[in-house]
Order: C-alpha cells, then structure tokens, then sequence
C-alpha cells in the first residue's frame, strides 16, 4: 500500500448520525406468516425496480425477511407482483 493515500477519518463538527433503529414491521404488528396474497403489503418492501428491499434498509428482522422474501417469490410466480420494473 503506498503511504501517500492516507485518510483521516472525517468528522463533520458535532453532527453524529446515528442511525435510527428500525423495527421489524411484522414483529409490531405481531404477524407471523406473511400472506403472498397481501400486495399492498407486499408492494412496500419491494423497491420500484422490483427488488426485495434489503434487511438494513427495510428493518425487518431475519424470520420475518426469510418469509417475505418467499412470500414475495410466491406472488410473482402468480403474477401479483413483476420480477422487474415495467
Ligand atoms: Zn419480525
């Protein structure tokens, strides 16, 4: 590595992100199998491209991510929702 790329940690004055802890939808609304038949419910965890949003961006924790993500796959192998942005 050469020497002359050093980097200091950047500090903007006094202004500490912390990022705002996110809670699993699902957990605050106490469900606990995700219906693939829900769009709209569905439709806010996918990105408008057609992606699954992300754990770190959707908040939702590990169980409730696995079942959405199938329930997700389940309703597109139906059609309710696109595998990509029309
Ligand atoms: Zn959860």
């Amino acid at each position: 590595m050469p020497p002359r790329m050093k980097r200091k940690p950047k500090k903007k004055d006094g202004v500490d992100r912390k990022p705002k802890r996110k809670v699993c939808q699902f957990c605050v609304d106490k469900i606990d199998a995700i219906d693939y038949k829900d769009t709209p419910k569905l439709r806010k965890f996918v990105s408008e491209r057609g992606k699954i949003v992300p754990r770190r961006i959707s908040g939702s924790c590990a169980k409730h991510q696995r079942a959405l993500t199938t329930a997700i796959k389940r309703a597109r192998v139906i059609a309710l929702l696109s595998f990509a942005a029309e």
